[in-house]
C-alpha cells in the first residue's frame, strides 16, 4: 500500500530485511522505533522540517493534560469509526488523536507527518499503528483508494492528494480552529469554514458540519506549552496561568 516517494518513481514499497525497496531500487530503513522516513532531498527544506522536537514535547504534554479529550470525542461521534475502517491521518503530529482512536476503536492505521521528531514521538507511544515521516503537501505516499476514513486535524490539507487516496465510500473530517480557540492568548481569529469548504470544493462534497468548543484551566507551563507548540508567541509576555478556550470546527466531507 505504500509507494515509493520519488518524484516520477511511486513504484509499490515492499519490504526486505529492515528497509522498504520499490522495483527501482529506491531503498528507505525502517527505523529501530519501526516508523520510516520517506521526506525526500527536495522537502527538507530546512535541517529539520516540520515541529521541532521542543515543540512535540509541548504538544504532548498539553494532550496529557486530558484538555483535548472533548475534541476527540466530538470527532469520534461524527466520523463514526469502526474496527473496518482503514485510517489515514494526514499531519499527525505527536499521533494522539489517531493513536488514542485506533486503540479505543482498533481500525488500520496510518500517520504522515512531516516532522521527524513528531513521527518518532508518535511510533513510541503508539506502536500499533503504522507512522510514516513524509510532505504529505507534495505527495501522500499510498496507493490510489487506499483509505475509508482520512483525518485532517489542524494540519495543512492537500485536496488533490486526499481525493486520490480515498475511497469511493470514504469519509474526510477536517478540523479547523474556530475563531474562539485560545482567543485568550491570540484574539479572536477569523472564520475559516467558507474557504476551506471552497478549497475542496470539485473534490468532495460538504456532508455535515460542527463546532466543538470547551475550555480549561492553564498553570503558566501549561500556556507556555500552548504558546511554544500551538501559537507562536504574539509577544513576549511571561506566560501566567488562566482559563482557555478550545474550539474547532469540524467539517465531514464524501468525495464528490
Ligand atoms: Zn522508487
Amino acid at each position: 500500500m505504500l509507494l515509493c516517494p520519488v518524484r516520477d518513481c511511486h513504484l509499490p514499497l515492499n519490504r526486505e530485511g529492515g528497509r522498504l525497496v520499490c522495483a527501482r531500487k529506491h531503498s528507505f530503513d525502517v527505523s529501530s522505533r519501526g516508523y520510516v522516513n520517506l521526506l525526500q532531498p527536495q522537502d527538507r527544506r530546512s535541517k529539520q522540517p516540520g515541529d521541532t522536537s521542543d515543540a512535540v514535547k509541548a504538544r504532548r504534554r498539553f494532550h496529557d493534560l486530558g484538555v483535548t479529550t472533548p475534541l476527540l470525542g466530538r470527532i469520534v461521534e461524527m466520523v463514526k469509526a469502526s474496527r473496518e475502517d482503514v485510517v489515514l491521518d494526514a499531519g499527525c503530529g505527536d499521533g494522539f488523536y489517531l493513536g488514542t482512536l485506533a486503540r479505543e476503536i482498533g481500525f488500520d492505521a496510518h500517520g504522515v507527518d512531516i516532522s521527524t521528531a513528531a513521527i518518532d514521538a508518535a511510533a513510541r507511544r503508539y506502536p500499533g499503528c503504522e507512522w510514516i515521516v513524509a510532505n504529505a503537501d507534495r505527495f501522500i505516499p499510498y496507493d490510489d483508494k487506499s483509505f475509508s476514513l482520512i483525518l485532517s486535524i489542524t494540519a495543512r490539507m492537500n485536496a488533490g492528494e486526499f481525493r486520490r487516496v480515498i475511497r469511493e465510500s470514504g469519509r474526510l473530517l477536517v478540523a479547523i480552529p474556530a475563531p474562539q480557540d485560545f482567543i485568550e492568548l491570540r484574539g479572536a481569529g477569523r472564520d475559516r469554514v467558507e474557504r476551506t469548504v471552497e478549497t475542496f470544493a470539485g473534490d468532495f462534497k460538504l456532508e455535515e458540519q460542527g463546532r466543538v468548543t470547551t475550555s480549561a484551566d492553564l498553570d503558566a507551563e501549561a500556556v507556555r506549552d500552548v504558546l511554544h507548540s500551538i501559537y507562536r508567541p504574539m509577544q513576549a509576555k511571561a506566560p501566567e496561568a488562566m482559563r482557555v478556550t478550545l474550539s474547532l470546527d469540524l467539517l465531514l466531507f464524501r468525495p464528490a
